[in-house]
């Protein structure tokens, strides 16, 4: 998709609080229709990591709508599948069709990559747009609807104008709370140890281009490869009463190997590989936000933190973008108006998804009985039967960009 240019609406420029994986997003499809940002970033410098993410076809789809995916594609992994396994006694349970089967179904690829790597990709798009501002190291403390604009003040007390302002502060959102009646986020009770290995580190058996999941009662495993097949990200989720608020907690390997005891030797193997882990507690909102107010939206993280159990916690943060730029877009003329409409046409579809994310990791984690009933059905189950069910999420386009021709990455599983 091309740039056009400005309209003579009232709407010049958007204000955007936060520099993550939503808020360059936005950036970049408000560019794409034509409007002006400025994102303010609270961090001096980009370079805090992450590990592993997914993004599945509705996520692909929009980053080559972005311009994004190009500068992604030679460091991404397409995994031929998910294979799901018994994390005791390392017996499969399930194999269900991403690859080809995915791209082809949704015309859009699934892609495995570094977090660090999708968040440079959508930087190195935004580089080349002029209506694109990033301001580093404006930690914005407080803004005002001034009902023709929003001022944005930052710790410093720097003060920046625009016309609306969107948060995407991320999932400890400060703006949630002062300017959106949002509550702090409540701790689920689990955490995520996580981790990138280098593929040397991975034993053998384990080396295959695919996403595995190992399940066990109240804890599971989640690997596939990364950085162009160079590097595995590995995460493990558990129970656990400690709450952090950062990303990037360290944690041990007798930590992790201590509470996973019970598993079969090729997956201890593999848990015993990294010399330290990074652990993040596992966040939810009690109630959602508004998700408009004003001149105000909120966005990603920030509006909706969803459980990783669907790993569909960063692309819900490109559809938001991509809504977003569309409404206002289409409405420039009254922005208040035009952002409630953005939050009319997201909030179904993400309590759809955080829902079903839950469900997943209900699953997941059971024991006993109901575990074993649930290898059983997975053993039993047509595996494309079984990801036909997920049309719904992985086919989503943007209302109101349904008729335009799609801009895909590549339909093929590559
Ligand atoms: C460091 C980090 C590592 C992550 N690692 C993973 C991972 O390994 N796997 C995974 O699936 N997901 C990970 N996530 C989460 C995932 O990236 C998010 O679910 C998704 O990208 C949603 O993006 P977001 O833009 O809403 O929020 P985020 O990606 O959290 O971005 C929020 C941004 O807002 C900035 N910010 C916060 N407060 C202010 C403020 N007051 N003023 C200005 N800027 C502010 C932050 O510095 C950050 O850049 C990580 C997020 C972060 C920040």
């Amino acid at each position: 998709m091309t740039s056009t240019p400005p309209s003579k609406g009232q709407l010049e420029r958007v204000l955007i609080a936060g520099g993550g994986i939503g808020g360059i997003a936005t950036a970049l499809a408000l560019a794409k229709r034509g409007i002006a940002s400025t994102v303010l970033e609270r961090r001096l410098i980009f370079g805090e990591d992450g590990a592993g993410i997914q993004i599945g076809p509705n996520g692909t789809r929009i980053l080559g709508e972005l311009g994004a995916a190009a500068f992604l594609r030679s460091r991404v992994t397409v995994p031929d599948g998910l294979r799901v396994l018994d994390a005791t006694t390392a017996r499969p349970l399930a194999a269900f069709p991403l690859g080809r089967w995915i791209a082809e179904r949704h015309g859009a690829p699934y892609w495995t990559a570094h977090r660090r790597d999708l968040h440079n990709a959508l930087l190195s798009a935004a580089e080349r747009e002029s209506l694109i501002k990033i301001r580093m190291g404006f930690d914005v403390t407080s803004v005002s609807d001034e009902g023709d604009g929003v001022t944005a003040t930052s710790a410093n007390a720097d003060d920046c104008r625009g016309d609306v302002l969107i948060a995407a502060d991320g999932a400890w959102s400060a703006l949630r709370s002062r300017a959106f009646g949002g509550a702090a986020p409540a701790y689920t009770g689990k955490c995520a140890v996580r981790v990138v290995l280098p593929i040397e580190d991975v034993p053998e058996a384990l080396n295959r281009t695919e996403v595995h999941l190992w399940l066990g009662r109240d804890v599971h495993v989640v690997h596939y490869p990364v950085q162009a097949g160079h590097a595995v990200a590995l995460v493990v989720v558990f129970d656990d009463r400690h709450v952090t608020t950062d990303w990037s907690t360290s944690c041990d390997t007798a930590w992790v190997s201590g509470r996973t005891t019970g598993f079969a030797p090729l997956l201890r193997e593999l848990l015993a590989r990294p010399d330290e882990w990074r652990r993040w507690s596992l966040m939810t909102l009690r109630h959602s936000p508004r998700l408009a107010v004003g001149r105000l939206a909120l966005l990603g993280d920030a509006a909706h933190p969803v459980m990783p159990f669907l790993a569909q916690g960063g692309v819900m943060a490109l559809e938001d973008a991509v809504v977003v730029a569309d409404t206002l877009a289409a409405d420039r003329a009254d922005p208040p108006r035009a952002l409630k409409a953005y939050e009319r046409a997201r909030r179904s579809r993400v309590q759809r998804v955080a829902r079903a994310s839950r469900l997943n990791g209900r699953i997941y984690h059971l024991g006993g009985l109901p575990a074993d009933a649930r290898n059983f059905a997975f053993t039993r189950m047509s595996a494309d039967r079984f990801m036909r069910r997920f049309d719904w999420l992985y086919g989503w386009t943007a209302p109101q960009t349904a008729s335009h021709q799609p801009v895909t990455p590549s339909a093929s599983s590559e």
